[in-house]
């Protein structure tokens, strides 16, 4: 209702105070800009801020006079970072117990409140665009979050939510607890081709814009040396799923880990393969022929390997022989982390970059991964993802230099979203 009424006012007002209601302009000054296009950087960047839009990016150039210049002549400008795949509402589930007593100890509106620190640490690192991948038991409080943000309530990144994600009856914890006890899930379960559409629907009705839903479970290598899994799905729910999102101009995130679940979900027709530890060369040339994302999260799948012990490692060791193959293949790869999988508190969103120089992309293929890719992911491409005339200005600064050492990457500045400074710490 406040936005309303200042919108009113404002056109009430606006012929006798048009002159005065210019938007504000300020001039960033950048020694070195990755502008997320070009394959050098610009030296000497002059980067000119509308409102919340870039104006114009010019190589040296002069400030227009009476201009607000924000110096950051020292320091390596790029565009804000975006996480493809993250849990706000989830801190941390290397165990199943860890995962347990946040859905039976703690209450929504609780976890609601550790969401909005979690998306305010996320933008202090340099996210300024996010797409939050279910809500681990929270019902529908990514949406929320969401929101809040969007009103300018609470910092954080701008959010593409995906609500509660589905598995059939039974294939997603909590599981294990007597049946005479009601307990949470972690998602929504859903059956038959009719339930399927009707969850796609309950879930759009109150705000998803990506439908999530897990392709497999049990994952375990076989003779033959592949990844297998469990499908959790029939191909009909599943591509019943996937007919009516996309009926609705929604798009589909896959949870798949095993070949077979990686499989299922191409054949039902996905958006998004989340983490895909198991894809095969066989595979990896079908997402690339249908042009479907590989989100990787590496982060996590790391980072839990020592605490859940049996085949994590190997899962972890096989993506990291997938890597350089999917990238000679020209899969498209988002960057995507699974923050939240994770302690926020314990691990920097930006160290995906890291792994990914680490396992066979140039610096330069890394920063694109986390900025103009996910930007055509996330159906944002006129938006984010680069540093050009008309799109947000979203934009993120590090004193070193990335080509050099990635791990820049993790020492963010500066950080700017919609035009306004959020973080301005001293070189
Ligand atoms: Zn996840």
């Amino acid at each position: 209702m406040r936005h309303f009424a200042a919108v009113i006012l404002s056109s009430l007002l606006m012929p006798m105070f048009a002159a005065a209601q210019a938007p504000y302009r300020v001039a960033i000054r950048a020694g070195k800009l990755i502008d997320g296009k070009g394959d050098k950087p610009i030296e000497n960047a002059l980067i000119i801020i509308e409102g919340d839009k870039i104006v114009s990016v010019t190589p040296g150039g002069t400030p227009p006079a009476g201009v607000e210049v924000l110096d950051l002549s020292k320091s390596t400008v790029l565009p804000g970072f975006i996480d493809t795949h993250t849990h706000v509402l989830l801190n941390g589930d290397i165990t199943a117990e860890e995962y347990d007593t946040q859905l039976l100890k703690e209450s929504i509106p609780y976890r609601a409140i550790l969401a909005a620190r979690n998306a305010h640490m996320a933008l202090s690192h340099g996210f300024t665009a996010m797409r939050d991948l279910e809500t681990e038991g929270a019902m529908y409080a990514d949406v929320d979050v969401k929101m809040a943000i969007a009103h300018d309530e609470v910092p954080g990144p701008r959010m593409q939510v995906a609500t509660r994600a589905m598995t059939p009856t039974g294939m997603y914890p909590l599981l294990g607890y007597s049946w005479e006890l009601k307990v949470p899930t972690g998602v929504q379960y859903a059956d038959g081709v009719d339930g399927v559409r009707k969850a796609v629907r309950e879930q759009a009705m109150y705000g998803a814009d990506w439908i999530k839903y897990y392709s497999d479970r049990r994952y375990h290598f076989e003779a033959d040396g592949v990844l297998h899994s469990m499908v959790n799905f029939t191909d009909e729910e599943a591509k019943a799923i996937v007919e009516e999102t996309h009926r609705l101009g929604k798009k589909v995130a896959a949870h798949a880990i095993g070949s077979d679940g990686i499989a299922a979900a191409l054949r039902a027709g996905v958006d998004t393969i989340e983490h895909g530890d198991g894809l095969t060369d066989a595979l990896m040339d079908e997402m690339a022929k249908k042009g479907v994302y590989w989100v990787p999260t590496i982060t996590v799948g790391v980072y839990v390997a020592p605490g859940r012990g049996s085949n994590w490692q190997k899962m972890a060791d096989l993506q990291r022989d997938n890597f350089p193959k999917a990238i000679k293949k020209g899969v498209k790869i988002a960057l995507g982390t699974d923050a939240g999988g994770f302690d926020w508190k314990v691990l920097n969103q930006a160290k995906e970059f890291e792994y990914y120089v680490q396992y066979g992309m140039t610096s330069m293929q890394a920063i694109r991964a986390g900025t103009s890719v996910p930007a055509e992911l996330l159906g944002w491409s006129d938006k984010v993802g680069t540093i050009e005339a008309g799109k947000w200005a979203d934009l993120v600064a590090v004193s070193g230099d990335p080509l050099k050492d990635i791990t820049e990457l993790q020492r963010v500045k500066f950080v700017m979203k919609a035009g306004v400074v959020f973080k301005k710490d001293a070189n």
